[in-house]
């Protein structure tokens, strides 16, 4: 996969820890980062097509990245049954 858009992202030059967060206010910042970051759908499919499990990716959260993965799985058997 691609990894070209890295170096535009908005995070290049900051703290990667800001990304790996222990708490939902360190989500949330990262979050605001993302919001504005011009590389972000580039990112969080990286992230979901590599199943990374950690950090903020794409402006979503590792929860929020599992129920996209649930919900493209779910339209894939959906898709498949009709
Ligand atoms: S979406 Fe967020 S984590 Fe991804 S490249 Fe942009 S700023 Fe960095």
């Amino acid at each position: 996969m691609e990894i070209d858009w890295m170096p535009r992202g908005r995070c290049r030059d900051m703290d990667p820890a800001l990304f790996f967060p222990s708490d939902g206010v360190g989500v949330q910042v990262a979050q605001r980062i993302c919001a504005e970051c011009p590389e972000k759908v580039a990112c969080l499919e990286y992230a979901l097509a590599n199943r990374v499990d950690h950090g903020v990716w794409g402006g979503t959260s590792e929860r929020e990245r599992r129920r996209v993965l649930r919900q493209r799985r779910l339209s894939r058997v959906r898709a498949s049954r009709s």
